[in-house]
């Protein structure tokens, strides 16, 4: 028994030491059960609050024109027009543009993060992100990343639309396109990437704006059809719960925590400054996982439902966050 459990111990150390980008191998153990946390509806306190409205056939009317552009690389001509075509979808609001140049191997690039603020009553931020660039190495493939970059990027255009002209009565709500997330190399997990991220975060640290952030929502991956939200271990544990209480007044619970996993993502920048911070990501596209970065990631694979059931657990966390 002792032997086993060592050489179970010497597996998962393995299997964390060539953990690579926006994974890790689900660690050895079996799935946490999602009954640490509160998941049963009739526990929750009465809460008669109309669920979020979503409009997916729009989001995934956006999923379909940032996929349209083709491969959107870092320094690329399509990367110029998806900055464009978000910044014209947000005409009107209020935008920052965190523009600097970042010096991989490979060169020097130009990267733009943009933020939306729509402002609320109370003071604190809740940051709502995505990252919109494809990936670097696969730039002279028909790669257009689908489900990885268009379909959160395209959901944080949706959630915009929802929050423009309304009156937050909770925190500010900033919607995030972070930029150069993903790895300029193979393997994935090389430390030239999240670039976007990890500018922003100190940035926000030199000016103050860190310790008014509430909370950190990240959303990646998360158009798949056959939608399963990874219970992330790395996410900040009250978060992942809340998260999980907003599916669930919203009936969308089977879509959550089947299995739990360390997700390394844009999200650690925040994580590492103190940030509560928590990853909606579906791990598991296709079999295996099979169409994550690869030609295959195209939009036949996504529905419009997962969109809002993403979509709606956001904005209903947020409710949940402003509550607290
Ligand atoms: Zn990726």
């Amino acid at each position: 028994m002792k032997t086993f459990k060592l050489i179970s111990l010497i597996f998962v150390l393995m299997l964390f030491a060539c953990s690579k980008g926006k994974n890790v191998a689900a660690s050895g153990s079996s799935p946490t059960s999602a009954s640490a946390v509160n998941t049963d509806a009739s526990k929750l306190l009465p809460d008669t609050s109309p669920a979020p409205t979503f409009n997916a056939d729009r989001a995934m009317q956006y999923v379909k024109e940032i996929v349209a552009l083709g491969p959107r690389p870092i320094g690329s001509e399509n990367h110029k027009k998806v900055e464009n075509y978000i910044l014209s979808h947000l005409k009107g609001d209020r935008v920052e543009q965190d523009s600097f140049d970042v010096h991989p191997t490979e060169g020097t690039f130009p990267v733009r993060n943009i933020i939306a603020k729509f402002q609320g009553a109370r003071d604190g931020i809740i940051v709502v992100a995505s990252h919109y660039d494809t990936n670097w190495p696969l730039r002279k493939t028909s790669y257009i990343g689908a489900n990885d970059g268009a379909s959160s990027s395209a959901l944080l255009l949706e959630i915009a639309d929802q929050l423009r002209g309304k009156k937050l009565e909770g925190y500010s709500v900033w919607l995030l396109w972070d930029d150069a997330e993903e790895s300029m190399k193979l393997p994935w997990d090389d430390p030239e990437s999240l670039y976007g991220v990890r500018h922003l975060a100190q940035k926000w640290q030199d000016d103050g704006t860190l310790k008014k952030i509430k909370a950190f929502l990240l959303e990646d991956m998360i158009g798949d059809a056959d939608l399963n939200i990874e219970h992330d271990t790395n996410s900040t544990a009250w978060l992942e719960d809340l998260i999980l209480q907003a599916a669930t007044r919203l009936g969308y619970q089977s879509h959550f925590f089947a299995r739990s996993m360390p997700v390394t993502d844009d999200h650690m920048a925040f994580l590492q400054h103190g940030v509560p911070s928590a990853d909606l990501i579906d791990f598991d596209y296709g079999y295996n996982d099979v169409f994550w970065h690869t030609t295959e990631d195209t939009v036949d694979k996504l529905s419009p439902k997962s969109l809002e059931i993403v979509g709606t657990v956001t904005l209903e966390t947020v409710r949940l966050l402003n509550q607290q």
